[in-house]
């Protein structure tokens, strides 16, 4: 298996044992290994500090398996009630997981990429190795002043692992770069680097086509239509001068095609344009798919729960400071930034979005934030993809309020076999409001529809 962690874990963990569990039980691939028969080790707190090392390593060297870790317990029972135990809350044991499984490799190259702000980041091409089953070939090197602190350059040799085992992550590095990579210009434009504390960036922003292509993708992909504009699409937009979203939504079939796009594109293309206009969408997605520094998803939430989208354009620094979780310096930088694109705000606003308002603070302010925050979701009808729980569990800790009924706050309505009277309703509720106030999806569209707005 690729990742038999993950696939132990989600066996354990599930209600009902999916098809590719019992068939791993079946061809022998896993075996129960109960905790009181792992091998241990019994002693005094102060040979355990002393010698930590040694006692793992035996231990670990006494199970055929890979672990993670180990558990420490307190075997005293005065020790373990001084400890708060109570019978349902171990607190005598605390599990102690080595950190993941790390690989060294040489740095072939470092391609620099230039985002929406202008940020440049490089990225460390690395000779590939497999790490917790997958190959890692790309890892971040974050800054372009890190370039320099830690030696970075093609031929460094780096020890990487990855962070909570999914993260590509630098752990250290063991020889640094006869000549650490330098940031003189953006890769994209040739601009000389502004220095802006750790970062590099392009000062650029008017005709830096990377930047442009950064912030035409970010906006669609936030507004979730990112299926069409992707990278190559939006290179060619910028290449022939569409290089703000507003002019792109000037576009026609025609145009698509005078650009070189064939005939079923180019009309897919124009019908995607109509469909972000017209598809209901939360009114802090618009303002985070403006791209704007300080302001992603759920800073743009948090900020139309309390003002309307009409209002922030002319908020003061102080007003966006009094919202609860705005500092004084990003306030301020906020305040600049939403004055310089009112124009573009407002011209994008006359395409008539389909925007719903944020509720105002008092409502849905306990929801985690996540992707999917202000959205109400109904699940309805027999689901296949997972069980109810599941599924609602896991629209819960994307930030969504999960509803038991449809009713006029609904915007998400999954519906799986025998979908009945739900449907009915939300289809009743679009009929009358004239518009895709509540999306209505089959279950099997609702995982990519995540993906999407995960994205
Ligand atoms: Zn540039």
């Amino acid at each position: 298996m690729a990742h038999p962690r993950n696939f132990i874990a989600g066996f354990v963990a599930a209600d009902v044992a999916k098809e590719h569990h019992v068939r791993g039980a079946e061809a022998g691939a896993m075996m129960f290994f109960p905790y009181d028969q792992l091998p241990s080790w019994q002693g005094s707190a102060d040979d355990l500090l002393e010698n930590w090392e040694q006692h793992m390593a035996s231990l670990r060297r006494a199970v055929p398996y890979r672990t993670d870790g180990v558990v420490l317990e307190v075997t005293e029972p005065v020790v373990r009630e001084a400890m708060g135990a109570t019978s349902s809350f171990h607190r005598w044991q605390i599990a102690l997981k080595t950190k993941g499984e790390t690989a060294t490799t040489r740095v072939h190259n470092i391609r620099l990429q230039t985002g929406r702000t202008g940020r440049i980041t490089p990225v460390m091409e690395i000779e590939p190795v497999t790490l917790s089953g997958a190959v890692i070939s790309n890892v971040t090197a974050h800054t372009a002043a890190n370039l320099a602190q830690q030696g970075l350059g093609e031929g460094a040799e780096v020890e990487i692992t990855r962070a909570g085992d999914v993260i590509p992550k630098l752990e250290r590095v063991v020889t640094a770069a006869a000549k650490p990579m330098a940031v003189p210009h953006c890769p994209s434009c040739g601009h000389a680097v502004e220095v802006e504390g750790e970062y590099a960036v392009c000062p650029n922003a008017a005709s830096c086509p990377a930047q442009a292509e950064s912030r035409i993708r970010h906006f669609f992909q936030t507004m979730g239509n990112a299926d069409l504009f992707g990278p190559r699409t939006v290179a060619v937009l910028v290449e022939q001068g569409y290089t703000d979203v507003r002019s792109v939504f000037d576009l026609t079939a025609a145009d698509f095609e005078a650009m070189g796009f064939g005939p079923g594109q180019s009309a897919n293309l124009e019908r995607e344009l109509t469909r972000c206009r017209r598809e209901a969408v939360p009114d802090w997605r618009f303002l985070a798919a403006i791209g704007l520094r300080h302001l992603g998803r759920g800073d743009a939430r948090k900020l139309l729960s309390v003002f309307s989208l009409d209002e922030v354009t002319d908020l003061t620094a102080e007003a966006i400071a009094g919202v609860e979780g705005f500092g004084a310096i990003t306030s301020r930088s906020i305040a600049d930034q939403l004055q310089e694109q009112k124009a573009l705000i407002e011209d994008l606003r006359a395409l008539g979005f389909n925007l719903r308002p944020t509720p105002k603070a008092e409502a849905g302010a306990d929801a985690p934030e996540g992707p999917l925050s202000g959205e109400a979701v109904v699940f309805t009808g027999t689901l296949t993809i997972g069980t109810r729980g599941e599924l609602e569990d896991q629209a819960r800790n994307l930030g969504a309020t999960v509803q038991s009924s449809v009713n006029s706050k609904t915007t998400i309505l999954v519906f799986g076999e025998k979908a009945g009277s739900k449907r009915k309703k939300a289809e009743g509720i679009n009929e009358k409001a004239g518009k895709e106030q509540v999306r209505i999806l089959e279950e099997s569209d609702w995982a990519g529809w995540l993906q999407q707005a995960e994205a």
